[in-house]
């Protein structure tokens, strides 16, 4: 990649903590959030939440049309609530991401993250489970599945721990799908323990809009 074009693709990337830009934007995201739920009308809560961009950054259409230079990767959930771009604020063409209910490290999430790090140089992985999330309570409860669905909840019942109320469940299944990544890739184990990434959990609280980081 020439260096004009990675100048233009990174116009947007914070100068030196990604960790710490996805929560300062997040705080932007979930303040919005929260005052959208006294707004009375649908087109209301829209100008409030979409206000977040107002001071946002778009990366020139025309630079993404030759490459990505992302600055964070997310695992996160197919759950329609679970939005990163919304929740972080961010334009097309900074966040890399893998969804799936439940956002388990499945082997195409692992492989798709061996990606963001060897070729694209991502510095952040961020694996973030949500509040209410029903891949977790599927894996909890004991009704029947299918069988693709059952493969899909075997990791995060892997994950439980007795005792565990939903949220715990919830935090804690995120915080295995983040070992998993390192312990099933010796791409990505290589790349942390050199400091090339780093990998993190979070949980996102839909309520409030609120990403902590666990
Ligand atoms: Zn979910």
């Amino acid at each position: 990649m020439d260096s004009k074009l990675t100048k233009d693709l990174t116009v947007c990337s914070p100068p030196s903590d990604p960790l710490a830009e996805l929560l300062r934007r997040n705080g932007k995201f979930s303040k919005a959030w929260q005052q959208a739920v006294n707004a009375p009308t649908a087109s209301q809560r829209m100008e409030l939440t979409k206000s977040i961009f107002t001071a946002g950054c778009q990366i020139n259409p025309a630079a993404l049309a030759e490459g990505q230079k992302p600055w964070a990767a997310l695992l996160s959930c197919a759950d329609a609530r679970v939005a990163p771009e919304w929740i972080f604020a961010a334009g097309s063409g900074e966040l890399f991401q893998v969804r799936g209910a439940g956002n388990t490290a499945f082997d195409d999430a692992i492989a798709s993250m061996e990606y963001a790090v060897a070729v694209l140089e991502v510095p952040l992985i961020l694996v973030m489970g949500h509040s209410a999330c029903g891949a977790v309570k599927a894996a909890i409860a004991s009704d029947p599945l299918t069988p693709l669905l059952e493969d899909l909840v075997k990791p995060i019942r892997a994950s439980l721990k007795p005792g565990d109320d939903l949220t715990k469940a919830i935090q804690g299944n995120a915080l295995y799908a983040t070992a998993t990544l390192s312990q099933r890739s010796e791409v990505l184990k290589k790349a942390q323990a050199s400091g090339k990434v780093s990998i993190k959990s979070a949980y996102f609280d839909i309520g409030t809009g609120k990403v902590t980081v666990i």
